[in-house]
């Protein structure tokens, strides 16, 4: 959540799971990889860590397949 109002706020990045702009004095996540930020608000840094890290879910099958 932005400390200032957004419109007097500096735009300091883009968050890399919603593609909007952190504002200076955000709360974010950085990202290991490449340094890149996400909003740390319990949804952009959540998904994009899913996204990074699962490809599939599901219930676990015999032989450690998913369906
Ligand atoms: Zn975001």
């Amino acid at each position: 959540m932005a400390l200032k109002d957004p419109q007097e706020a500096l735009t300091v990045a883009l968050c890399m799971g919603c593609g909007g702009e952190i504002y200076e004095g955000d709360e974010v996540r950085r990202i290991r990889e490449d340094g890149a930020l996400v909003h740390n608000n319990g949804v952009c840094d959540v998904e994009f860590a899913f996204d990074s890290v699962y490809d599939a879910e599901g219930f676990a099958t015999v032989g450690g397949y998913i369906e």
